[in-house]
């Protein structure tokens, strides 16, 4: 409640209305348990909740479409609804299309004793080519007792009734493709998931969703503008059933530039390795981004404004991931790492033995308390800082002071093998060039970590229906630099997002476990 309460005030800033429509607001979000939930779902969940909450007395259903047992698993029921509570969101409710499976049957025979369905055997073959053409099927007219009694053959799942389907008997020839005599129920033969063997037919999606948000008391159905053209067989069902008509306020499918939203292509990648799974931090999954370094409130943020926008788009992800990183910024506590490969060992005159000092994790935000910094007679630099100094130059050594480079040693090719620095604590900071991080040589002050970077999984901006997936996927998207970190970070629990100073942000995917582990943080990308 209080999180619903926390979401609601969040949103109330945002600029979408529903227009006509007044009292309680009843949304449902319907998700088809055959994948797990992706940013684009996340944009209809949460369009549905903000919705659900804008008034007092509103309720968010999540009703699983799961009318198609060959896709569907109970695996994926449990992940969505662990990822909508990943994101916050608490339907009131959590109903099932399978649980009406009955009361859909009946409203089936209803139709067909209306008049307003027919049993087709041409579907699987001719009826599609029918259809295109604007032609009537050659079993159009069959009668009411026919078609009952083809139904029937169908429930038993018989072969003769696996090659019939029922169609609703609205207009074969309207220039509108979704009212020409649209299937209503098939015959499927593989268990489901939750009703086991009990039907052999099930009723399809354009049947099943107006038919149950009238009945769920759904006040609003939120459906994407690209199946607009389906707005009118939706009403048509409802009159024809004689229920209560629900209105529908259509909103813009969510696309991102080189990036899957294809549920079926999506479980290839995961089915065939070319990811380590469903949270893969390069999957467009709601766990995915979350892993990547997403936190909630950016999403809903990023969703909810541009939520009216009714134009399809490739969104790019450099506005979300500035989004993300206005939350992340204030609250990352701030932490160095020197990349280990070639990274230059100093020596720090002026400074005696190993001191730890204390210093805020994060200079405008006290909150984040302290944390340590340990000054030392030699320190590590990377070879890109060393490599910028002259001799004599000051520098600044950041959360500690200025020191002068007094003389640098370089190999024949050129690298810096060590440098003298000499301290000068009472040096201005701000009159020097150079600002470096750096770690003193210490066991216990240099953590292993690995830094991950990653790429998208697909070369091309929008993958076209025609395309081949395997033709488009990047080479590589794995990016791994070892480096040492403040001794601070042995303590950092999992999943803690930081800002390694001069680098960018990170979540910290696996902790330090002591010597001969590395800890592994993922960079969170702050642009595209
Ligand atoms: P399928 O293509 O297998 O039907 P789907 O991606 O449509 O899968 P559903 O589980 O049916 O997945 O979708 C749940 C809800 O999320 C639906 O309301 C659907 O319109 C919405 N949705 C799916 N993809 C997007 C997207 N890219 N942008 C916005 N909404 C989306
Ligand atoms: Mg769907
Ligand atoms: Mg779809």
């Amino acid at each position: 409640v209080a999180a619903r309460a926390a979401a609601s005030a969040a949103g109330a800033s945002y600029d979408i209305d529903l227009p006509g429509i007044t009292g309680p607001v009843v949304t449902r979000f319907p998700p088809e348990p055959s994948g797990y939930l992706h940013i684009g779902h996340a944009k209809a969940a949460l369009l549905n909740d903000y919705f659900a909450h804008l008034r007092p007395g509103g309720r968010l259903l999540c009703r699983f479409d799961d009318t198609n047992p060959s896709k569907e698993k109970m695996e994926f029921q449990d992940a969505i609804l662990f990822d909508l509570k990943l994101m916050n969101i608490i339907p009131e409710k959590i109903t099932y299309s399978s649980d009406y499976f009955q009361k859909m049957h009946d409203y089936a025979i209803q139709l067909i004793k209306d008049g307003k369905a027919f049993a087709d055997d041409s579907e699987l073959g001719k009826g599609d080519e029918d259809r295109k053409n604007r032609l009537p099927s050659k079993r159009r007219d069959l009668g009411i007792d026919e078609t009952l009694a083809r139904f029937e053959e169908m429930k038993t799942g018989s072969e003769e009734g696996q090659r019939w389907a029922i169609r609703a008997r609205i207009a074969y020839d309207s220039p509108n493709g979704t009212l020409r005599d649209p299937v209503i129920y098939r015959c499927n033969l593989e268990p489901h998931h939750r009703t086991g063997s009990q039907w052999k037919v099930y009723p399809t999606y354009d049947f099943c969703a107006p038919i149950l948000d009238s009945i769920e008391g759904v006040t609003v159905a939120l459906r994407t503008n690209e199946y607009r053209d389906r707005n009118v067989q939706y009403e048509w069902m409802q009159e024809a059933l004689r229920l209560r008509k629900v209105p529908i306020w259509d909103f813009s499918r969510l696309n991102f530039v080189r990036t899957l939203l294809s549920k079926r292509k999506l479980t290839r990648i995961v089915d065939e390795g070319k990811v380590w799974g469903w949270d893969d931090p390069r999957m467009p999954t709601i766990r995915g981004i979350i892993r990547r370094g997403v936190v909630v409130p950016a999403l809903r943020e990023f969703i909810l404004k541009q939520g009216p926008s009714r134009n399809i788009v490739n969104l790019e992800w450099g506005t979300f991931w500035s989004t993300n990183r206005k939350y992340i910024d204030p609250t990352a506590p701030r932490h160095t790492a020197i990349q280990s490969s070639g990274a230059v060992t100093c020596t720090v005159q002026g400074q005696a033995e190993l001191t730890i000092v204390s210093k805020p994790k994060h200079v405008k935000n006290a909150e984040l308390g302290m944390k340590k910094v340990v000054y030392g007679k030699t320190i590590q630099l990377e070879q890109a800082d060393a490599k910028s100094f002259e001799t004599n130059e000051e520098i600044t050594l950041m959360n500690w002071g200025n020191a002068y480079v007094r003389s640098i040693t370089k190999d024949d090719k050129g690298d810096i093998t060590g440098l003298d620095l000499e301290l000068n604590l009472a040096g201005d900071v701000k009159t020097t060039k150079k600002k470096v991080t750096w770690l003193a040589t210490s066991n216990d002050n240099l953590i292993p970590v690995d830094l991950v970077s990653f790429d998208y999984l697909i070369t091309k901006d929008k993958l076209e229906k025609q395309d081949e997936l395997e033709k488009f996927l990047t080479p590589e998207t794995e990016f791994r630099t070892q480096a040492f970190a403040d001794c601070n970070v042995a303590e950092l629990p999992q999943g803690s997002i930081v800002q390694f100073e001069r680098k960018g942000f990170y979540k910290l995917d696996e902790t330090y476990k002591g010597e001969g582990s590395r800890a592994i943080f993922f960079e969170i990308p702050s642009k595209a």
